[in-house]
């Protein structure tokens, strides 16, 4: 059994994926991560994230980054989005989101392009959206809540055009752009607290499995 999580940035989705993949009991892969550590990789390495070239170096990054917890800041988010518009980026991190995917137990992933190109051939296909807005208050109010220890704070306005600027790559991007699947069941969360966010798509998740 596979589920697709999709979604733009800050909808909510890594923590609905992470409490659906618990409640069923299967294991859930954050697929933005990987762009994340993609995107650290090259300002380690002192490169370009605009360049494919350095961007494709960067996939080779070690494991142990992966738990860094640098790549939940806004600024590696930022060279996260601007590699994953690297075909060969996307390219490069394929193989290891559907050998995940297909893992025998089923598997929960989340991202952008789940549904569409991981798993196209998902059980369920979510696509979890809200409003700029909200999404951006969620965000900022991670961001204090959190208050990372590479991270200065940053007002709400600026992560406002940071959220606006994200969807805009994610969805002009020419490969893989972020789009809901034509068979998605889309949830917008913008009226939601975390708990209501959760309850109906599990409800809409249980129906899916069932009808299939
Ligand atoms: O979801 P998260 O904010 O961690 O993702 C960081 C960036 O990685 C996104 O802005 C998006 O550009 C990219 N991404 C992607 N495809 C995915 C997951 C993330 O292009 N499946």
């Amino acid at each position: 059994m596979i589920i697709a999580v999709d979604g733009p940035t800050a909808s909510g989705k890594g923590t609905i994926a992470k409490r659906l993949a618990a409640h069923l009991d299967v294991p859930c892969l954050d697929t933005g991560l990987l762009y994340r550590a993609v995107g650290r990789q090259v300002a380690i390495n002192d490169g370009d994230p605009d360049s494919s070239d350095d961007a494709v170096a960067a996939c080779d990054f070690p494991d142990a980054l992966l738990e860094d917890d640098i790549l939940r800041t806004e600024e590696v988010g930022g060279l996260a989005s601007r590699v994953s518009v690297h075909p060969e980026v996307r390219k490069a991190l394929f193989k290891r989101q559907r050998a995940f995917a297909e893992q025998p137990g089923g598997a929960v992933l989340d991202g952008r392009d789940i549904g569409t190109v991981i798993a196209p051939d998902a059980d369920v296909k979510l696509f979890i959206t809200a409003s700029v807005q909200s999404r951006a208050k969620r965000r900022w109010l991670e961001m204090i809540e959190k208050k990372l220890e590479h991270e200065e704070e940053i007002p709400l306005f600026e992560i406002e055009k940071d959220v606006v600027a994200r969807d805009a790559r994610d969805i002009n991007r020419k490969d893989a752009p972020l789009k809901a699947a034509p068979d998605a069941l889309v949830i917008d969360t913008t009226a939601f607290d975390r708990e209501q966010a959760f309850e109906t798509v599990l409800e809409a998740v249980k129906q899916a499995l069932e009808g299939r």
